[in-house]
């Protein structure tokens, strides 16, 4: 299995896609299968790749005069990984999509292009003669077009699937630069790249590939439906069966309150202590008033209005009018930041902000709170949610995606594990705010809650093993 990827937790990180392409593949290799990555040269891998040599010289490709692919193992996993070196491309300081004031990369489309470029040719068995995948798995639109580079020359037996992690983020660029792709003209129509006058890459895995997967069975039948389909609704209803969900797992190696380095002390389901201690830490930390008994409530995301952040701060009223306390960790949108900022200026000791992106923060914030909460508008999975039910941190969700996959409302006593509500409105979430803060109150009935959430199955066994089988039809079919 090749899984071709733009980011990779710890060395390159802006959101879930990271973790999953970190926790994926050891989780394949765990039930037999041969599994290797695909990455872009960016700094961060390229410095970091361990015991690496080069596979061969690719040579000039999309504007950049040198490439080459080198082989290596990523340092914490020791996942065998290829990765371009394409210093033109890659060697250079920001994120992986943007430079460092948060403008896009005007050479995307060839700096991804070449990653999808590449990844055909390796699932060809072009690049490196001593290997070649059975299956190319594409994730997101910075790895969608492998799907059409092997639809375009289908050589071999290697099958591509693509997995879908945020349908928002779709990879346009003009219509006009679809030469540079190299693809067969009829690949730039509306049945392939073209979507309303632009490229949408995200295209070249719904139309390509062999199976589109996306990371939560309920998001699955949510991007059939206009309201979540952002557009491509129809490209997925066109694709039937061929669409399926996968719930994403939780990497135990990184989130586990019993070997956590991030935290004061460790702690787990029968010593439950120690989540006490990790929450005065945590408001000593925060400027927080030390109140055990104030429920707290955290918040480790990106800013952006899928992740309700509005609606967070117009039901303020109602979770602090509850006596309870926030603290928020992301970035993001400057208007939410600020917003943010604001609300914990007017309400010292009872909201916090951090602005920016730390994570071993949102561990001991994770680990803090007592809940944690996720009302986004749409959420492909979500793991925000996962992680607070590993550690015992009861989630408060909108019942969309993947939060709904994962978290069983407190009316349901016998299986409750959080708290989940409907409508994107401040008010219904003010409602749930207001419940989970009473039943905060009701400390046998939370700590049953805690200990059923902590005993979850979250791991990745269970979704490599729905991976496989995906494949297996795949290779089938
Ligand atoms: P998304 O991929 O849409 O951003 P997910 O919940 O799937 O949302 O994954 C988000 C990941 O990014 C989680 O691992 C979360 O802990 C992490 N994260 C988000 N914002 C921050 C931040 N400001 N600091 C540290 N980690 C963050």
């Amino acid at each position: 299995m090749l899984h071709a990827a733009a980011e990779v937790f710890p060395l390159v990180k802006t959101g879930g896609l990271a973790d999953v392409v970190a926790a994926l593949p050891p989780a394949l290799e765990r039930a037999g299968a041969d599994t290797r990555l695909l990455l872009p040269g960016l700094p961060a891998i390229v410095d970091a790749l361990e015991q690496q040599r080069a596979v061969c010289e690719i040579g000039p490709a999309f504007g950049a005069a040198r490439v080459t692919l080198r082989r290596g193992q990523l340092p914490s996993s020791h996942m065998p990984a290829y990765v371009i070196d394409a210093p033109y491309l890659y060697r250079r300081g920001g994120g992986p999509y943007q430079d460092a004031s948060g403008v896009d990369w005007p050479d995307n489309l060839q700096r991804f292009a070449l990653l999808g470029w590449v990844a055909a040719h390796l699932a060809a068995g072009e690049l490196d003669a001593a290997w070649a995948p059975d299956v190319l798995h594409a994730h997101d639109w910075h790895a969608a077009l492998a799907c059409a580079y092997m639809a375009a020359h289908p050589s071999g037996a290697c099958r591509s699937v693509f997995t879908i992690h945020n349908l928002a983020y779709q990879g346009h660029f003009a219509l006009a630069d679809f030469a540079l792709l190299g693809l067969p003209a009829s690949f730039g129509a509306p049945s392939g790249l073209e979507f309303h006058g632009q490229l949408a890459l995200m295209k070249a895995g719904l139309q390509f590939a062999r199976r589109v997967t996306t990371v939560s069975p309920t998001h699955a039948r949510e991007i059939a439906t206009p309201e979540f389909g952002f557009g491509l609704d129809g490209v997925i209803r066109d694709r039937g069966a061929d669409v399926s969900g996968i719930l994403n797992g939780v990497d135990g190696k990184v989130w586990n309150p019993q070997h956590d380095p991030a935290l004061v002390v460790s702690y787990g389901a029968d010593a439950l202590a120690g989540k006490l201690q990790c929450k005065r830490a945590l408001q000593r930390e925060a400027g927080l008033e030390p109140r055990a008994e104030a429920p707290l409530f955290g918040l480790v995301s990106r800013l952006t209005a899928q992740k309700g952040v509005d609606l967070l701060l117009a039901a303020l009223p109602a979770l602090l009018g509850s006596g309870a306390q926030l603290f928020v960790l992301g970035s993001g949108d400057r208007a939410l930041e600020a917003a943010l900022q604001t609300a914990a200026r007017a309400h010292p000791g009872r909201v916090a902000a951090r602005i920016g992106y730390d994570e071993a923060l949102a561990h001991r914030l994770i680990a803090g709170s007592d809940v944690i909460l996720v009302p986004s508008r749409f959420e492909p999975c979500g793991l925000t949610q996962m992680y607070g039910l590993r550690y015992g941190t009861l989630p408060l969700v909108r019942r969309v995606g993947g939060l709904a996959d994962t978290v069983v409302d407190a009316g349901d006593a016998a299986r409750a594990t959080g708290f989940v509500f409907d409508a994107a409105t401040p008010e219904a979430l003010s409602d749930a705010m207001l419940r989970t803060a009473h039943a905060f109150r009701g400390p046998d009935a939370w700590q049953a809650m805690m200990r059923r959430a902590m005993a979850q199955d979250l791991s990745w066994d269970a979704a490599a093993a729905s991976y496989l089988a995906l494949y297996a039809q795949a290779a089938a079919g």
